[in-house]
């Protein structure tokens, strides 16, 4: 299997060639040339295998160049009990008649450390595999989540190094303290005076500076992404698909065969569409349902066919879903039109220059066929917060209640009885502040004082990364301008 650029169907690199490329040099986004599938009765094999082992069967379907013991090692390093708390990397749970796929046991309690656990050893892997000889440098520019996901993945990762920059007035006071506490030889994290654009843009003032790339290459460095286009952040995240409906199926919910729905909070795209693969690899789902925030362009988008990026942009309590432009939609285009690369280009052309385009009819249709969606408000979601939470004991994130309100509204509107499961992608304790007001709480206070706040309230406990915050001493309280972030980058490298 090779992958190919979804705007150039004639490139074709290797699985190792595409993770350390990232993204294609024609702008598009690298997606396997065929799919491999399953059929029900592979399915039932993966059903009594543990998660690292699931994970590395369906990893091997589209890494050819990697050999299975080398993706059985990295499963079970990534999703172990070392790094996932309670030592189950997605735990399904039932609540009344809904199941979440709780996937934020990880290291910094969201969903992203899924795919940031293994990027790296992917990564570093490449590296050997492609006879790279030069180390590789990660560069993140973040709001958040990504940032401090990134910063514990390559985390003492052998050959590479990793530089967050983030908004000094841009972040949680809990993502703070994560980012500023992170460990390991290999990090080094600086806040910049400004938003999450001005660091944004900085980064990628580093990125197109050739006469600093130049100077890299002769020190034995290249610059690289962590961001959520590369396959190998995108391929760890069909797995949970699969081992959801396995359990499903071994605790007697559903038969093997029988249909279910995924309800998936939507911001960059790369959820869902992983839910999508796994549909199209034969698990049996019926409908995708896309939940988004008051920043609703993609349920504007499945509803009408017209994407269009021209509206005002909202900063919500789901902050993760705050997107306008969603990247990974750019894959599920492709795909659906057959694999017209001219047409997808043609499309993400217009989005650049006029901030909007219209999919055709034939793409429209099947859209609609596959996908559901909805949109909920910030008072809508606290208000569920509350409603689930008094009604039935179960404490959820601000990004996890924007799905579950999205379902409840699709089954109050359609009727549709498919057993479905809310894929639950933060920590309540993570978003604190929001979810204590959602209890009708007081949120004043700094971060430790909002996860204690939250204990007492909720009645449960925080996940031990965040609790031991508290102990940990401040490593980086560096503060710099945006024009002088490329200095930091080398006075780390050096
Ligand atoms: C990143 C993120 C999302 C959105 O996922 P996409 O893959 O970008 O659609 C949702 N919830 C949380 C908590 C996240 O960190």
């Amino acid at each position: 299997m090779n992958y190919i650029s979804t705007r150039d169907k004639s490139v074709s690199l290797t699985g190792a060639q595409a993770i350390l490329q990232g993204l294609s040099r024609d702008g598009g986004l690298l997606v396997p040339d065929a799919f491999p599938t399953l059929e029900l009765e592979e399915i039932g094999q993966l059903a009594p295998l543990t998660y690292p082992q699931r994970a590395a069967q369906i990893m091997s379907l589209f890494l050819e160049d990697f050999s299975k013991n080398e993706l059985i090692k990295f499963a079970q390093a990534a999703y172990g009990p070392a790094k996932f708390d309670g030592g189950d990397a997605a735990p399904l749970l039932q609540v009344g008649d809904t199941f979440f796929l709780e996937l934020w046991h990880g290291p910094t309690s969201a969903f992203k450390d899924i795919a940031l656990q293994m990027l790296p050893r992917f990564l570093s892997a490449s590296l050997e595999k492609t006879g790279e000889t030069r180390d590789v440098c990660i560069l993140v520019a973040t709001s958040g989540d990504t940032g401090k996901a990134a910063l514990e993945g390559f985390r003492d990762v052998p050959r590479t190094k990793i530089v967050v920059f983030y908004p000094r007035d841009g972040v949680s006071d809990v993502q703070k303290l994560q980012m500023m506490t992170q460990e390991g030889g290999n990090v080094a994290v600086c806040s910049v005076v400004g938003n999450f654009d001005d660091a944004q843009t900085g980064v990628k003032q580093i990125f197109s500076d050739t006469a600093f790339r130049d100077s890299l290459d002769a020190g034995g460095y290249f610059l690289s992404s962590a961001n959520s286009i590369n396959w190998g952040r995108l391929l760890p995240q069909i797995v949970y698909y699969f081992s959801s409906y396995c359990d499903l199926v071994n605790s007697e919910i559903i038969e093997p065969g029988e249909e279910i729905n995924f309800c998936v909070p939507t911001g960059n795209f790369g959820n869902i569409l992983a839910g999508y693969y796994a549909k199209k690899m034969g698990l049996p789902i019926k409908k995708l349902i896309c939940a988004s925030n008051s920043n609703n362009v993609l349920t504007d988008f499945i509803r009408t066919g017209t994407y269009d990026r021209r509206r005002e942009f909202f900063t919500t309590t789901s902050p993760s879903m705050d997107i306008l432009v969603s990247s990974n939609l750019e894959r599920l285009l492709f795909d659906l039109s057959g694999g017209d690369d001219k047409l997808v280009a043609g499309y993400m052309n217009a989005l650049n220059t006029d901030g909007v385009y219209t999919v055709s009819p034939e793409i429209l249709a099947q859209l609609q066929s596959l996908f559901d969606c909805g949109m909920i408000n910030d008072p809508l979601t606290k208000q569920t917060i509350g409603r689930v939470f008094r009604e039935q004991g179960y404490l959820m994130d601000t990004h996890t209640a924007v799905a579950y309100g999205v379902y409840d509204e699709y089954r109050a509107a359609t009727g549709d009885k498919t057993p479905t499961v809310v894929v639950s992608t933060a920590s309540p304790f993570k978003f604190a502040d929001a979810v204590i007001e959602a209890l009708g709480g007081n949120a004043d206070g700094g971060g430790f004082e909002l996860i204690d706040a939250l204990e007492t309230l909720g009645g449960v406990s925080a996940p031990v990364p965040l609790k031991s915050l508290r102990g940990k001493q401040i490593r980086f309280d560096a503060v710099t301008d945006k024009d002088k972030m490329l200095g930091v980058v080398r006075e780390f490298l050096v």
